[in-house]
């Protein structure tokens, strides 16, 4: 395993390239706009691909990279079910496990800092906190729909019960530290020390922060992430909800399901769609495997094949990708499951 850890100093966010050497899959956490050559420069140095781009929350301070990573990498965007965000690729909640290479990533919810909060647990090794726990301190509970009684409940029952030896690393750091573990901010981060939440909150509201410089322009930009995505594709290209459930009942389409294993086991799925996740898409599209026998089956009728996803967003990047290699006709669902079953669509629940 290895964690890369990279630093914006105008914000002092720190950005995380997770990978293993299974496959040179990798995973980023909170990158910055500003420094996407960076992380493309790390990537392409150590040979490896990106598959996940995660934000812990809605960034205040900084405007968040994962948006042009995935329009330069094809990769899968991915922030917590509570954000504002208008779209993503996927919504995690608590206890999802993103799973890529030998890297097990555990969404954990923490609210506090922020209503949209999550902290990630890799291995159960390591610990990307967000701005819930800092090294020797937390998060600022005062926008943002912060709260500092969720974000005492958060730090006490969520992250401070798990092992001591889980390495702490956080989204911020303004002095320098790089990393810490459960036990040492258990002993030593003085906000860990107060006796209840009633006295964690008078800590939190008699702060005085100055107001995020960036917050005006980075919490919109962080929200409208994701909305070019569509430019690339045309109206032609989509088939909206309710057409899909009347031609899948007249027999005249074919549903490729990108979404992930967990999605679909959480969510639910369209009854008689295939399933091959997007992330293993490069792989799929290889003779032998299910969705390049799909496309050969119906090179003829590619027009039947239709791609789906949580919101519309891989199905999109698929398309496009898919197109890229001399498939024509193919369509993907708009809005994605999200769309369907605001029509209507009875899911098949997974077991
Ligand atoms: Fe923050």
């Amino acid at each position: 395993m290895l964690i890369i850890q990279h630093f914006d100093k105008i914000s002092s966010t720190y950005t995380y390239v997770i990978t293993t050497d299974v496959n040179r899959n990798a995973i980023i956490i909170d990158p910055v706009f500003e420094n996407i050559e960076t992380y493309l420069g790390t990537l392409t140095r150590l040979n490896l691909k990106l598959k996940y781009a995660i934000d812990t929350h809605t960034h205040a301070d900084h405007i968040s990279g994962i948006g042009k990573l995935r329009d330069l990498t094809n990769c899968t965007t991915a922030i917590g079910q509570q954000s504002k965000v208008i779209k993503t690729g996927m919504r995690v909640t608590d206890g999802d496990v993103i799973e890529c290479d030998g890297m097990q990533l555990k969404a954990i919810y923490t609210p506090g800092h922020t209503d949209d909060s999550y902290s990630f647990l890799l291995n159960n090794q390591s610990l990307f906190t967000g701005d819930t726990l800092l090294i020797g301190g937390s998060g600022r509970t005062d926008f943002q729909n912060g709260n500092p009684y969720d974000a005492y409940h958060s730090l006490h029952q969520k992250i401070l019960t798990l092992p001591d030896s889980v390495l702490v690393y956080p989204a911020h750091d303004y002095k320098e530290n790089t990393v810490s573990t459960i036990i040492y901010e258990k002993k030593h981060n003085p906000r860990l020390q107060a006796p209840s939440a009633e006295a964690y909150a008078e800590i939190m509201n008699h702060l005085n922060l100055p107001y995020p410089k960036l917050m005006d322009v980075a919490v919109p930009a962080n929200i409208a992430l994701g909305q070019d995505i569509n430019q690339s594709i045309s109206f032609d290209d989509e088939i909206t909800a309710e057409d899909f459930i009347t031609k899948q009942k007249a027999n005249e389409i074919v549903g490729i399901d990108l979404r992930e294993a967990y999605e679909c086991k959480r969510d639910g799925v369209i009854p008689n769609t295939h399933h091959c996740p997007y992330t293993l898409l490069d792989e799929q599209l290889k003779p032998g495997n299910k969705l390049h026998e799909l496309l050969e089956q119906h090179q003829h009728q590619l027009y039947k094949i239709v791609f789906i996803c949580a919101f519309g967003e891989r199905s999109a990047l698929a398309l496009k990708r898919v197109r890229k290699i001399g498939y024509k006709g193919m369509k993907h669902l708009q809005g994605g499951y999200a769309n369907w079953i605001k029509a209507g669509g009875v899911p098949e629940l997974k077991s």
